[in-house]
Parts: C-alpha cells; structure tokens; sequence
C-alpha cells in the first residue's frame, strides 16, 4: 500500500556538529568530524521559508551545540517571524544571561537544557569538561527567571540509572516543568558504547518505580513537574513507531545541508539530497531516499501480514540496520523477528558492563579513528537520487 505523504510538521535543524562536550552517549554520527562546511545564516533562511511554505510548524534547533554558531539570535528571529514555534535544545555550554536576554527578544519560546548527571563529578567526567555542571545548574536558574517552560533532559543509562532519586530532587530543586528521563537509545556513540551505557533490566524497573514514586509524592504535594520515563527499546517486545514513521511528519536538516528524516539516519546506507542542490519540496516529496519506507511494500513479509504494522510502521530503520545490516529488515526490537536474538544477547551482556574508563568519547579524534574502522564495515550505497 502506498500511504498518501503528509506534511513536514517538525522541522530540526541541527546547526552545527561542533560541541564543547564529549558526551559517550551522543546521537550524533561517528564520523561527524568529517563534515565542516556548515550552512550559511542565508542558506538557513532559505531552508525556514521552503519549510514554512510546506506546513512545518514546529522548529527545533539542535547540533552539536547550537550555541556555538553566533547567529542563533539572527536564526531565531528569522523563524519567529515566519510563525514557527521555536525551540533551543541545548547543553546549555556557552549560554549566558545575556544571550537568554537576546534569544527571549528574537521570540524563542522554549530551552531545553540537558545534564549528564545529578553528581557535579559524574556530570563532568561524562560530559568531558570540569565546569559543565555549574554552568549548567546556574543557566538552567537563569532559564527560569527569564520565564522560559523549564524542561530538563536527563538520557539515563548504567553510569546514572542508579541515582535517579538524586536527579529527580536536582529537578525539583530548579523548579523544573517538565524532566525527560530518557533511557539511552542506542544510536551513533551510544551504540558504539552499548556494552557500557545499557543498564540491567533490575536497573530500568527500580528506575521506573522510583519515578511513579515521584510522581505520586509530586501530585500530593502540589508542584507542577511533569516527569516523562522513557523505557529503552532493548526491554521491549514491541518496536515503537519510530519518528511516526519514516517521511511522515519528521524532517531534519543537518548541518551540511544534508536532508533526513531522522536525526540517526545518515549512518545507513542511502544517499540523502542536499538542500544546496535540491528544493526541500522535492526531497520531502520526490526524493528516492524519502520515499524509500514510506507504505508497506518495503516492508518483509513478517510485517506485511501483521496486524501490528499501522502502528508500529516495522519499528526503526536505523536499528534495523545497525543490527542487521539491512535497513529493510523488521526492527530487532520485535519478539517475532529472527534478530530477537541480537537484543537478547544485549540484555544478557548488560549484566558484566565495560568498565567507564573504556566508553569511547565522542570528540574529533575519535571521530576520525573511529569512522576509518566504520567505512570498512558498511556496505556499497543502494539508494541514490
Ligand atoms: S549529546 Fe553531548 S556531545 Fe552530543 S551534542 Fe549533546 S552535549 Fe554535545
Ligand atoms: S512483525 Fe513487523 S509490524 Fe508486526 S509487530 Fe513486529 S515489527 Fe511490527
């Protein structure tokens, strides 16, 4: 069946790879460090406007740290005025008191700042800098008083699971709105760091009992603090309906210009348009890689008779690949997919976890040495538009 195309409603653009931090667990490709020529602030507009003209609403603006490129105000103001609802996902590395000030004139209605740990030291053993915590708890006030929705990203794994108590007080004690407990998904350094980062299955039940905890103590007292749990795939028998399917609603631009329809997606292997060469209209709705698992016919025969395929759309390409070699495979997630196995075995490795000191942080030099061992491993393109 092939499904009508819908519209791009959420636009990400990633504006830059470049980041302060060195986060293990970062979504970001492997080889990141290869790509440098960044879009310009013109090339940005254009893309805004295309995106606009085609029904996208909501932009999220994200790298990499998005601070680092100093027109973020000029970006921001530029996609107020064209109706976006604007959004800063950020480390919160680089921000400043007076570029909240800034950013709240150029019309940004949300900040996001994320934390690596409730622990000053673990937060900053992890995030590969001495002052990340403090500038991040002093930010994050600072947020607040400029009357910002508060909303704290914490991506809980093994190295963190276990003080969630400690990161839900941290949250509360900043007064935040809403905290994203997201339990690690594994793409990019995260799942180059699996055998370190996935916690025990033991692990995400206390965690996730903790939490309904919390919620409860938080009802009864009367705070507004919206906690989310985010269950990791790995202990799931179900795939999710990976970014509400591929070519739905979701499109990224990442910062070479490089059109996606997930954030993860430059990993397989596809060759995604480029927004300096093509119009956004016609890779949204022309292009071979977008349309590559839009409908069902792709889909193996396993999901072709299974009832569960409106709702799931197959599960993730990305994992589907990474862990099969082959994007058009169900994703291994699902109990009745031959690759269960592989997810299993990941479960039963999560129980002797590489120690801390041998997670691979995610910096230009690993970059490098990492995407020449990669290169070998990923076979010939099979998409090109
Ligand atoms: S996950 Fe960490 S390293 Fe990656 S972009 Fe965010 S702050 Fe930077
Ligand atoms: S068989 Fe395919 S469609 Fe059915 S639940 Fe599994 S992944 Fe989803």
């Amino acid at each position: 069946m092939t499904a009508p195309v819908g519209l791009p409603l959420w636009l990400l653009a990633e504006l830059t790879y470049r980041c302060p931090l060195q986060c293990p667990y970062c979504s970001n490709p492997i080889d990141y460090a290869q790509y440098k020529e960044e879009l310009t602030t013109g090339e940005w507009f254009a893309v805004f406007d295309q995106a606009r003209q085609m029904g996208a609403v909501q932009l999220g603006f994200s790298g990499g740290e998005p601070l680092v490129r100093q027109d973020l105000e000029e970006l921001v103001a530029y996609a107020h005025k064209q109706g976006f609802y604007t959004n800063l996902i950020t480390s919160g590395m680089g921000l400043t008191e007076a570029r909240i000030a800034s950013l709240k004139d150029a019309g940004l209605q949300h900040i996001q700042i994320s934390f690596q740990a409730s622990d000053p030291t673990v937060n900053n053993l992890l995030a590969g800098s001495k002052h990340a915590f403090e500038q991040k708890y002093e930010m994050s006030r600072l947020v607040k008083q400029y009357d910002y929705p508060m909303v704290l990203n914490f991506v809980i794994h093994r190295q963190n699971i276990d003080q969630i108590d400690q990161i839900i007080e941290l949250c509360l004690e900043l007064e935040a709105d809403t905290v994203e407990l997201a339990i690690c998904q594994f793409y990019g350094w995260a799942f180059e760091n699996i055998e370190g980062l996935l916690p025990t299955k033991e692990q995400v039940v206390r965690a996730e009992r903790i939490t309904n905890e919390y919620r409860k103590k938080i009802e009864d007292r009367g705070i507004k603090c919206k906690l989310i749990f985010v269950v990791p795939d790995y202990y799931e028998e179900r795939p999710k309906p990976c970014m509400d399917g591929w070519g739905k609603i979701f499109l990224t631009v990442a910062p070479d210009g490089t059109a996606l329809p997930c954030h993860a997606a430059r990993q397989m292997p596809i060759e995604f348009p480029n927004v300096r060469q093509t119009p956004l209209k016609d890779i949204w709705y022309d292009s071979a890689s977008f349309n590559q698992f839009r409908g069902d016919e792709w889909m193996p025969d396993m999901c072709q008779s299974c009832p569960d395929k409106e709702r799931d759309y197959g599960g993730c390409r990305c994992q589907a690949f990474m862990l099969t070699g082959d994007a058009k495979n169900a994703d291994p997630v699902c109990g009745k997919s031959p690759y269960h196995y592989l997810i299993e075995e990941a479960r039963i490795n999560s129980e002797t976890p590489t120690p801390f000191e041998e997670l691979r942080f995610r910096n230009p030099k690993n970059s490098k040495l990492l995407s020449i061992s990669q290169e070998q491993l990923i076979p010939t393109r099979t998409v090109t538009d």
